[in-house]
């Protein structure tokens, strides 16, 4: 349904290997020669590969700046759509007052985002230029020698030192900004918890699947990017399966949706479209915030769907079948295989242009490491790969949005048009959304379609019908 923010199981191993890189990211060129050999040919043969690290280097940079001016900009053109009076297109939607709100929020939520982006910047910056990622090179190799240890704990410094520095802004998030906008019911204790849980599943799913890779490099050459490719194929489709089973009880409690009015109308909707009762579930949403959602997850015998029980509380029955049935058409329309499938194509692309760049010391030489290494090559490889990886995030975005529409043209021609157009203009007002996004934005970042596209398209599926 709407802005759904649960993990996706095939981003995770990108989101693992990558995340750093978004975070801090890496060093500076250090051209201290260490070659010897008197020759000429030699030298120039030597001096040219400096040469290429540090154009590298340069290039690495450059995407860092690029990266960041270009999400800069979309955050500005966003705010050139603000506004203190109520829009004519919203009217009816929102009222004067929850509109004003919502732009208080927007205006909150991108200073804020303005701190928080141009902090991680400069961090990176600084590691790059400062040779920052070199200096904890160093350090993990005086502990260890394995190049499974080393990338482990190369990765789990980062992935700490990152964290560190980003729990204060997420508990003035919490906290200030969210408690100051009723949204927060996140008590010291769930936040506390929620992060050690984090840390540990990062530890164990995050350390034991860079682990594996390594482990696969070191020991299968030249099939590397094939075999990797296909364990990380089976870990996605294991997560796919088991996540709502494996993952989520640790956060959140899902529970069968009760006996009552709204599952007898559910069920008479489920039956007519042929999908399961057992597989919808409510969830304890309202254990850290007012905001609702549903979302449509899993394959196979491990499908569900599942709807907050702050969407349960604020919905009538009508408008929960209609989100439902916009669920249950993500389902009929095959998206998540879809969604599954294009994540491991996009995995076995990734894994092949690695494999070509992965073991060239330039990678780990314009980072300011002298010595080449798979951690550092990674990274570095993770920077350079940033432009392609937001092409496809692009792509991606547009393939969700088109989803979007089949799912709600699903909902609209199988049950009620109007019931969806309600329970979404709801929806977007509890959740203070954005209902004027700029285009370029939605362009780039948005997995779903600003809320008035949508119901323009509902209401142009209703009159065909
Ligand atoms: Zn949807």
């Amino acid at each position: 349904m709407p802005p759904t923010d649960f993990i996706i199981p095939e981003r995770v191993i990108l989101i693992i290997i990558l995340s750093p890189i978004s975070i801090i990211s890496s060093p500076g060129t250090n051209c201290s020669t260490n070659g010897s050999g008197g020759l000429l040919t030699e030298l120039l043969v030597i001096s040219d590969f400096y040469n290429m690290a540090e154009t590298l280097f340069y290039i690495i940079i450059v995407i860092t700046v690029v990266d960041f001016i270009v999400e800069r900009t979309l955050d500005y053109l966003n705010t050139t759509r603000f506004s203190e009076q109520l829009p004519k297109e919203v009217e009816g939607i929102y009222h004067p007052d929850d509109y004003r709100k919502s732009q208080q929020y927007l205006k909150t939520n991108h200073t804020f985002g303005m701190l928080t982006s141009t902090i991680s910047f400069v961090a990176m910056l600084a590691m790059l230029v400062l040779g920052g990622f070199a200096w904890i090179d160093g350090i993990v190799r005086t502990w260890t020698e394995n190049p499974v240890w080393m990338t482990i704990l190369f990765f789990g410094i980062i992935g700490l030192a990152s964290d560190l520095i980003s729990t204060p802004f997420s508990v003035y998030d919490t906290f200030v900004i969210e408690e100051k906008f009723g949204f927060n019911k996140t008590t010291p204790r769930t936040f506390i918890l929620d992060k050690l849980k984090g840390w540990l599943l990062g530890a164990i799913i995050g350390g034991g699947l860079i682990a594996l890779i390594v482990w696969i490099y070191q020991s299968t050459g030249e099939w590397f990017w094939l075999i990797g490719w296909g364990a990380v194929t089976v870990f996605t489709l294991f997560m796919t399966m088991f996540y709502s089973n494996l993952i989520v009880p640790l956060f959140n409690k899902q529970t069968p949706l009760e006996e009552g009015a709204l599952r007898d109308a559910i069920s008479a909707f489920t039956v007519k479209v042929g999908f399961k009762l057992k597989n919808i579930f409510v969830i304890d949403g309202s254990k850290r915030s007012t905001k609702a959602n549903a979302y449509f997850t899993g394959l196979g015998p491990k499908k569900r769907i599942v709807l907050y029980d702050t969407l349960i509380k604020d919905h009538t029955t009508n408008e929960l079948v209609a989100v439902l049935a916009h669920e249950i058409g993500h389902y009929k329309k095959k998206h998540t295989l879809l969604g599954t499938v294009l994540g491991i194509i996009q995995t076995g692309i990734v894994f092949y242009i690695l494999s070509l760049f992965v073991g060239n010391p330039l990678l780990s030489q314009a980072l300011g490491v002298q010595q080449g290494s798979f951690h550092i090559g990674i990274l570095a490889f993770g920077i350079l790969y940033s432009p392609v990886s937001m092409i496809l995030g692009i792509l991606m975005n547009i393939v969700s949005r088109h989803n979007e529409f089949s799912a709600d043209r699903f909902a609209a021609t199988k049950f009620n048009g109007e019931s969806l157009k309600e329970a979404l203009k709801k929806l977007s007002v509890k959740n203070l959304s954005n209902l004027r996004p700029h285009p370029a934005v939605v362009f780039v970042h948005y997995s779903h379609p600003p809320l008035l596209e949508r119901l323009k398209a509902i209401d142009k599926t209703d009159t065909k019908k």
